[in-house]
C-alpha cells in the first residue's frame, strides 16, 4: 500500500522544517526533550468544529450533542478544552469520570460506558448524577439496580445494542459484530428493555450503540442505525419511550492512506436518515474520540543510533512500543517525518525503539535522511497514542505540550524512574 504524509490541520512544515502551529518543532524538543508529545489546540477546535456545525439546525436548534470519548486521549488540558467548546465527555471508567469532573464538566453531559463497570464505579457514576449509564448486559442491569436502590434513587439508563453490523476496520477494534464482548444481542434486546422497564430503580432514557473505531465508512453507520430505528419503533409499541439516541464513535483518520468521509459530510448523513424516517424529536449524541484528537497530535523522538543488519536497516530511536503502543498491538502505520529535512540520500531503515521485543517497531520501511542525534515526528498520534503509554522495561512515559499559536504549555511533565517505584516495597531479608 503507498502512503503519503496525511494533510494535517495545526502541523505544518516550511522550507523543510515543522512547526506545531506558530512553535517550531525543534525548539519543542530542544525545550522539554524527547520522546513528547505535542498537541495543536487548533486542530482539536478545528474537528470540533467540523462536527458542531452539522449538529445545528438552520433555524438555530441543537440536533445533536457531541460526548467526546475521554479514552482517545485523556490528558486534562484537552478535557478542558473540549469541555470550554461544549462537548460533553463518554467515560469507561472511575478514573475517567474522576477527570471529567477535575475540569468541571457538568455529570449531566457524561454518559458512562464500559462492558465490566465495577460496583464501585456504578456507584460513583450515579451519586454524582451522570446523564446516563450504558448498560452492557443483563446482569449488569440487575447490579445498576440494586446499587440505585441503597442510593435512594433511580438509574438513568440505556441499553448498549450489538448490531451485528462489520464496520470493515481492524478485528481489534470492531466492536459491533456478535462475536465481540460488547452490547446486548441484537435478539436480546427487546426483552431485555422489557425486563428493565419492570425494574423500580431503572428509568429508561435511552438507546446507545457502537460498532467499532478506525471506520472509514458511512455504510456500516447507515446499517447500525436503521435498526437501532426499528428497535424504538417496536419499543414505542410496548409503551417504552426512548428520549435519546447515541451511536457511538468511531470514525477513522487519514494516516497516510485512508480516506474517511468528511466530518460534517459524515454528520449529516446520519443525522439526515434519523430526520427522513421521523425521529427527529429524539435528543442525538455523537461520541467521537480519535476524529477529534488523532490528528491534533505527534510525537518527537529522537535518533538514537543508525544500524545496519544483514537484512534491514534500523534506525533506532528514543521512543517506543511503550510509548505508541499502536504499530505494535494493530499494525498500524504512522507516517514519520524529519522535523528537519535531511542532507544526504535517504536509506531505508525499520524505525524501532530501544524496548527488548522484536514486536517494538514504530515504522517499517521507511526512506530518511537522518543522522545522529536528528529528531523525528511520529505523526497522527493524537489518539490512542500517550493514554495507551506504559512503563515497560521501567521507562517514564513521555512529557505532553500543548500549542496555541505561538504558546507552547507543557501539559504532562515527563514520569521520573524514582516515580515509577515509589509504590513499590522489598519484603526485606529472610
Ligand atoms: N464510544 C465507545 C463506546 C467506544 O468504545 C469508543 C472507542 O472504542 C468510542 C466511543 C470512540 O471511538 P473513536 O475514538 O474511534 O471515535
Amino acid at each position: 500500500m503507498t502512503h503519503s504524509i496525511p494533510s494535517l490541520t495545526g502541523f505544518t512544515e516550511h522550507h523543510g522544517e515543522w512547526f506545531a502551529e506558530g512553535v517550531s518543532l525543534s525548539a519543542l524538543a530542544n525545550q522539554y526533550g524527547t520522546p513528547l508529545y505535542v498537541y495543536s489546540k487548533h486542530a482539536i477546535c478545528t474537528a470540533y468544529r467540523a462536527y458542531d456545525v452539522a449538529c445545528i439546525r438552520a433555524n438555530g436548534s441543537r440536533r445533536a450533542r457531541i460526548h467526546y470519548a475521554v479514552k482517545a486521549n485523556s490528558n486534562l488540558a484537552v478535557l478542558d478544552e473540549l469541555k470550554q467548546l461544549g462537548a460533553g465527555f463518554d467515560l469507561v471508567s472511575g478514573g475517567e469520570l474522576a477527570r471529567a469532573l477535575h475540569v468541571g464538566a457538568d455529570p449531566k453531559s457524561m454518559v458512562f460506558a464500559g462492558v465490566g463497570k465495577s460496583s464501585d464505579e456504578i456507584k460513583f457514576a450515579l451519586s454524582v448524577g451522570v446523564k446516563c449509564i450504558n448498560v452492557e448486559s443483563i446482569p449488569e442491569l440487575q447490579r445498576i439496580n440494586s446499587i440505585a436502590k441503597s442510593l435512594g434513587l433511580r438509574a438513568p439508563v440505556s441499553l448498549r445494542v450489538n448490531p451485528d453490523v462489520d464496520a470493515q476496520t481492524h478485528p481489534y477494534i470492531s466492536t459491533g459484530l456478535k462475536d465481540n464482548k460488547f452490547g446486548i444481542a441484537y435478539f436480546e434486546v427487546l426483552k431485555t428493555y422489557r425486563e428493565a422497564a419492570l425494574l423500580p430503580h431503572i428509568d429508561i432514557v435511552g438507546i446507545d450503540c457502537h460498532i467499532g473505531s478506525q471506520i472509514t465508512s458511512t455504510s456500516p453507520y447507515l446499517d447500525a442505525l436503521d435498526k437501532v430505528l426499528d428497535l424504538i419503533d417496536q419499543l414505542k409499541r410496548d409503551g417504552i419511550v426512548i428520549h435519546h439516541l447515541d451511536l457511538g464513535g468511531g470514525l477513522g483518520i487519514d494516516y497516510g492512506s485512508d480516506a474517511p468521509p468528511d466530518i460534517t459530510e459524515f454528520t449529516n448523513t446520519l443525522l439526515n436518515r434519523v430526520d427522513e424516517r421521523g425521529f427527529g424529536h429524539l435528543d442525538v449524541i455523537l461520541e467521537p474520540g480519535r476524529s477529534l484528537v488523532g490528528n491534533a497530535g505527534v510525537l518527537l523522538t529522537q535518533v538514537e543510533y543508525l544500524k545496519t543488519g544483514a537484512d534491514k536497516n534500523f534506525c533506532i530511536v528514543n521512543a517506543a512500543m511503550n510509548d505508541l503502543m499502536r504499530p505494535a498491538l494493530y499494525d498500524a502505520y504512522h507516517a514519520i517525518v524529519p522535523i528537519k529535512s535531511g542532507i544526504g540520500k535517504a536509506i531505508t531503515y525499520d524505525v524501532v525503539g530501544p524496548v527488548c521485543e522484536s514486536g517494538d517497531w514504530l515504522g517499517k520501511d521507511r526512506a530518511l535522511a537522518v543522522q545522529e542525534g536528528d529528531v523525528l515526528a511520529i505523526l497522527s498520534a493524537g489518539a490512542y497514542g500517550f493514554v495507551m503509554a506504559s512503563n515497560y522495561n521501567t521507562r517514564g512515559r513521555p512529557a505532553e505540550v500543548m500549542v496555541d499559536g505561538d504558546q507552547a504549555y507543557l501539559v504532562r511533565e515527563r514520569e521520573s524512574v524514582n516515580s515509577l517505584f515509589a509504590n513499590e516495597r522489598t519484603i526485606g531479608p529472610s
